[in-house]
């Protein structure tokens, strides 16, 4: 029988970082996953850290996002500390351009929403937006700068926060598939596997991501469901892009500074159930946005094509906190957004198992807004 403060079920980017974070305050952790660690949403993304909201519906979202990303400093030198790996972490800005429509108004509106949501943003004249980069294509018709905005590499910061984790202690499981929860007098006490292994735990954490909502008892609380996402990286041979480029249709975000220089570009959103498949209609629409964007692109090389699956939720907002009954604790449904969430997601989930407080407000991500109550949900400091 193994026991544990805390059994985190997922180990990608939010599973990966809670583990790090509970092993710091000296918890015993485990990290459990069916397969591979990391081969899943966090290791198909951008990793764009923008906490600029892409839809009315992600506005909520944005004092999270910002919290987040000035966590990230601290956040990555703290794994690539203890890991001894890099995350290709980047601040510099992005450039956000519009090429359809009333572009006048569309900046204005952009501009107004983020400076009304306490978001860095200026309109940037065309001229001066292709001297910062002189890479951006004649269809360009405006242009903001969003200066505060970084990147980073999710596949190696995932890596890195795995092996940060394991270096403070915790254990990583892969291989394990978690079939259901485990209850014990009314509360959560650990996870049943396909293996038949139990493993108990004083704190159960679902980081399971879109396939959350495939653990029966965890399905009301987390109705997650896949949304895919294509992308592409591309070698390019020209000047190096130094700004993550992005418009209406896509982005694309630059790998370090050096040439030949690796670029990722993406993405669709897609709703196709749990089937991870490339299709040509896909990519042909990411290449198509990326070559609008940077019009030299077209000469690239085609490195690599994959999608992922996000986790999305009904409301597109994430699914965070503790439940109705004890024991349990959810951190998913992160959808477009789970790289950039991930240091404060952590932070959070930490508090709230180490201290019984949060430091931040996330009532309006409680797992229990899909069960149309909430009770038992305690104050936040
Ligand atoms: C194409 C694409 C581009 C993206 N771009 C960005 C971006 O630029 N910026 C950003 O912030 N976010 C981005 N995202 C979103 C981000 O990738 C996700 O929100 C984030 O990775 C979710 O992390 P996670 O750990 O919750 O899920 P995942 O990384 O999917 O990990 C979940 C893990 O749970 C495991 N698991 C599932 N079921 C079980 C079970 N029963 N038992 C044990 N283990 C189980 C899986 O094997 C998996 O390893 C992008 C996503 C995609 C797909």
């Amino acid at each position: 029988m193994k026991t544990y403060d805390a059994v985190i079920v997922g180990g990608g980017i939010i599973g990966g970082s809670i583990a790090f974070d509970l092993a710091r305050r000296n918890l015993r952790v485990a990290v459990l996953d069916r397969q591979e660690l990391m081969r899943e949403a966090s290791w198909a993304a951008a990793g764009m850290l923008s906490p600029a909201p892409d839809c009315p519906s992600a506005i909520p979202l944005v004092p999270l996002g910002r919290a987040s990303l000035a966590l990230y400093p601290k956040f990555v030198e703290a794994v690539e500390v203890a890991s001894g790996m890099r995350t290709g972490y980047r601040n510099g800005g992005a450039i956000e351009i519009i090429c359809h429509g009333d572009v006048g108004r569309e900046l204005s509106t952009l501009v107004a929403l983020l400076h009304g949501l306490g978001l860095a943003c200026e309109p940037l004249p065309l001229d001066e937006a292709r001297k910062m980069e002189p890479a951006l294509g004649r269809d360009a018709r405006a242009a903001a700068f969003l200066p505060d905005e970084c990147s980073i590499e999710p596949r190696a910061l995932t890596a890195a926060v795995l092996v940060a984790a394991e270096s403070a202690g915790a254990a990583l499981c892969p291989g394990v598939e978690v079939t259901s929860l485990l209850f014990s007098e009314k509360k959560c006490a650990g996870v049943k596997t396909s293996s038949g292994e139990i493993f108990h735990a004083a704190q159960v954490v679902l980081a399971a991501g879109c396939w959350s909502s495939q653990i029966p008892e965890a399905a009301p609380y987390a109705p997650t469901l896949p949304v895919r996402g294509q992308m592409a990286a591309l070698r390019h041979f020209g000047t190096p892009i130094q700004y993550v480029l992005r418009s209406e249709r896509g982005y694309l975000v630059p790998r370090g500074l050096e040439s030949p220089q690796t670029l990722v570009v993406g993405s669709t959103i897609e709703n196709a159930g749990y089937e991870k498949r490339v299709t040509s209609g896909g990519i042909e629409k990411i290449l198509s946005a990326a070559n609008e964007l940077a019009p030299l692109l077209e000469k690239a090389e085609i490195l690599e094509t994959w999608c992922g699956l996000r986790p999305g939720t009904p409301d597109q907002l994430p699914i965070l906190g503790p439940v109705d009954v004890d024991g349990l604790l959810f951190a998913t449904g992160h959808y477009r957004n789970g790289i950039l969430l991930a240091p404060i997601t952590a932070k959070l989930i930490g508090e709230w198992i180490a201290e019984r407080r949060t430091s931040m407000d996330w009532e309006a991500f409680s797992p229990l807004r899909f069960l149309g109550a909430k009770e038992n949900r305690s104050v936040t400091a």
